[in-house]
């Protein structure tokens, strides 16, 4: 049984007094019953020493958008996973279509990050999907796959079931328009039976696939009721207290 896991993307937005009162603002939402359901925040980075604290004790889980690949060192302007644990990061955001576009990730870079995030004790949300271009050229099953093995490549079985994998169609990121639940369904499974290929169908049916790309209240219950949609990474509707504990609503009910 998989854990319904929904998590908050809220890329550059929310400065620290903005962020304070969204993570009240979502503490006081989540006043419903979540079950087994996971939520996950990941502010930006100036935001995380102050969410966790404010989420201490609640049920809301920090996570991070993005780390370097060493502990420490001359590399300015980035944030190790260490620095991500003392501030109680649990999860980091690695390889989101932005961070693939406008600062030349590939996957080879996410790989090695999802390794080291691994090492430290962080659980990856690895991004993955097609651009338009590629899904109209009837290959989103070969760019999707590329993706996942070279993200995974060298990561052992135990470690790949903790693992969360969030496929997100990138035509479908911050556009309003959304994959139909059939169309995130399909991917969802070829990625579940390509883990399944690399290691075992029982490490597959362990791990949790997010969808993401323009999710929103409107639409969340019907993916989150596909059997391969274990969850949800959710951009624009997480900056809003309320749209986002109505998605994790529709989890609990899905
Ligand atoms: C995202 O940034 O991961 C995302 C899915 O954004 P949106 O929900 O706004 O499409």
């Amino acid at each position: 049984m998989r854990t319904k896991t929904i998590a908050g993307n809220w890329k550059m937005f929310k400065n620290l007094q903005q962020s304070e009162e969204l993570i009240l603002g979502l503490t006081k939402a989540l006043d419903f019953s979540l079950g087994s359901v996971k939520v996950i925040i990941c502010p930006p980075f100036t935001s995380l020493g102050l969410a966790g604290t404010l989420v201490k004790g609640s049920p809301i889980a920090l996570g991070a958008q993005n780390m370097h690949a060493e502990d420490e060192g001359a590399f300015t302007g980035e944030i190790s996973p260490t620095m991500l644990k003392s501030v109680g990061c649990e999860y980091v955001i690695l390889g989101h279509s932005e961070r693939r576009q406008y600062f030349q990730e590939t996957n080879e870079s996410i790989n090695k990050k999802a390794k080291k995030a691994i090492a430290s004790g962080l659980i990856p949300i690895i991004c993955v999907g097609e651009t338009l271009e590629e899904r109209e050229k009837n290959i989103t099953d070969l760019i999707v796959s590329t993706q996942v093995r070279g993200c995974l490549k060298e990561i052992g079985a135990a470690d790949v079931e903790k693992t969360i994998i969030a496929y997100e169609p990138i035509w479908a990121i911050g556009t309003g328009k959304t994959a139909t639940p059939q169309q995130a369904e399909e991917v969802h499974l070829l990625i579940r039976k390509l883990v399944g290929q690399l290691y075992s169908w029982a490490s597959a049916e362990k791990v949790v696939i997010q969808y993401g790309g323009s999710v929103k209240p409107e639409n969340a219950k019907e993916l989150l009721s596909q059997p391969n949609i274990d969850g949800a990474l959710v951009g624009g509707a997480c900056l809003k207290a309320d749209s986002f504990a109505t998605i994790v609503k529709s989890a609990t009910l899905s």
